[in-house]
């Protein structure tokens, strides 16, 4: 059952946040899928720098929201294909663990907005404006992957990277595992901390990833 029938109530009050704070995107039932366009206008400061602009997008609600995370589109063909955009010329708000970690803990949309799709389009503003990216990127793919779980776990070493995937990805936690850090301790009094900050990344992204970094493994030997 889609998403805004099986939780009509939490669909109402979805859309009652949108019209309260982005009075210029407007939601449509499309062959049973939400959609909401229009533009969004936004007014950001980072590092004292303020930047105000709109553009013209799309957000598309996928069937099991609020599981998934909705897909953006910018539609008014400002920012080329090549920057930063995914397939469908969705946005690449961030790596999809990024992303999947960000959403789950909100839930909604006003956060995915403000921060996610906000950020992005500063970012993109600010690089029109002053011909350089505000701040670091991220690489894109399994490089990409890497960092982040490299810093949420502080370690680079990939076999290590494995250990806590494979912990994470079991269906219950394990806090009384030897954590694999190589400390000789439990989980429970060592990276416990670290490992809850993933468990909100979905089980499909992080079987996903660690497929490729087992690849990543094979291949390099590691
Ligand atoms: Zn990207
Ligand atoms: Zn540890």
């Amino acid at each position: 059952m889609k998403w805004y029938k099986k939780n009509p109530g939490f669909f109402i009050e979805e859309m009652k946040v949108i019209r309260e704070n982005y009075p210029n995107l407007h939601y449509r039932i499309k062959e049973e899928i939400v959609f909401l366009s229009g533009e969004l206008e936004f007014n950001a400061t980072y590092n004292n720098i303020n930047i105000q602009d709109k553009y013209s997008i799309k957000i598309v609600f996928p069937d099991d929201y609020p599981n998934t995370f909705p897909s953006v589109i910018e539609t008014g063909n400002r920012i080329p294909k090549n920057y930063h955009k995914l397939i469908g010329d969705r946005l690449c708000l961030g790596t999809p663990m990024e992303v999947s970690c960000f959403f789950n803990k909100a839930k909604s949309i006003k956060p995915l907005i403000d921060i996610l799709v906000i950020g992005y389009l500063y970012r993109y503003s600010y690089l029109e404006k002053y011909k350089e990216e505000p701040f670091a990127e991220r690489s894109h793919g399994v490089k990409g992957k890497l960092e982040f779980y490299s810093e949420v776990l502080g370690t680079s070493d990939v076999p290590v990277i494995i250990k806590y995937l494979k912990i994470i990805f079991r269906p219950k936690f394990g806090g009384h595992l030897l954590c694999p850090c190589g400390s000789g301790k439990q989980i429970r009094n060592c990276h416990q901390k670290n490992i809850s900050e993933l468990s909100n990344i979905s089980k499909a992204i992080i079987s996903d990833d660690l497929e490729q970094l087992l690849k990543l493994q094979r291949s390099f030997k590691l």
